[in-house]
């Protein structure tokens, strides 16, 4: 069954109303992995973040189902509440609160259930130590000094940690070296073996899906999905890019 389905998107933003998304259908079931690729600037993060409801980007047509409910309306912190995740392709860094406390509360806030600190605390140390991450990053500030890399697996961390229903990564990968996309690949591999999860991909780099079970590959172009592919399609797109996958 369907985990999530967008039905005719079109998206704007900004007071100019420019539209960013035209007409976009895309299904997504329960434990599928889908990738969406496409040039800098095709709208990919503003999916995103209509999935997300930012409230910068405007739905002027078409609807949005999370799991059977039409969420097109929702506030964004209602969403998170449904376990949708979304990475940020630049995280924010958030000074005086610590990873660990962020992790918790925000366990807290979206599950809307008590977290006990010791089950918690056992249970971040084993997912830092899947990724590689120094123990010592759960006291530092939040993405504060943390390098590119850092970065992301701290993004990867809070996957493993929230359990999303749904995890959205935006460009999650770039900017890594080979053996930092390895760790978070199987990283993102144990949060969909862990949890059942379902995911969308967002990324220009085959290396990240090589280890993954991709369902479909998605090109967006000027805000359009031009082509829907199988799993194969993302190495092929970075063999020969998106020339031949053009609007209309
Ligand atoms: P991608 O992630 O595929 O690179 P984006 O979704 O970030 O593309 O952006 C798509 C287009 O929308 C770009 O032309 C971008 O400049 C524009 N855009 C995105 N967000 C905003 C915003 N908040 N204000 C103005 N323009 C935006
Ligand atoms: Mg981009
Ligand atoms: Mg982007």
């Amino acid at each position: 069954n369907c985990l999530l389905e967008i039905k005719g998107l079109s998206a704007t933003v900004g007071e100019e109303e420019t539209q960013i998304l035209d007409n976009v259908d895309l299904t997504v079931r329960q434990g599928e992995i889908h990738v969406i690729m496409g040039p800098n600037g095709a709208g990919k993060s503003t999916l995103g973040f209509a999935v997300m409801g930012n409230p910068a980007y405007t739905v002027s047509s078409g609807r949005i189902f999370f799991d059977g409910v039409d969420i097109t309306d929702m506030a964004a912190d209602k969403r998170a509440r449904q376990r949708i995740f979304l990475t940020f392709q630049n995280p924010i860094e958030i000074p005086g609160i610590s990873m660990r406390n962020f992790l918790r509360n925000s366990i807290q806030e979206i599950t809307g259930e008590h977290v006990s600190f010791t089950a918690f605390n056992k249970e971040l140390e084993a997912a830092m130590e899947l990724i590689h991450m120094n123990p010592a990053y759960a006291d530092r500030d939040i993405n504060v000094g943390f390098s590119g890399g850092e970065k992301k697996k701290a993004e990867i961390l809070q996957l493993l940690m929230l359990k999303p229903r749904l995890a959205i990564l935006d460009e999650t990968d770039s900017g890594l070296d080979v053996d930092a996309v390895r760790t978070v690949s199987s990283g993102i591999r144990a949060y969909m073996e862990s949890c059942g999860g379902t995911l969308i991909i967002i990324t220009h780099n085959a290396a990240i899906t090589e280890s993954l079970d991709v369902n479909r590959t998605h090109v967006l172009v000027h805000g359009r999905i031009v082509f829907t592919g199988d799993g194969d399609l993302t190495d092929e797109i970075n063999k020969n890019g998106f020339e031949g996958y053009t609007y209309g």
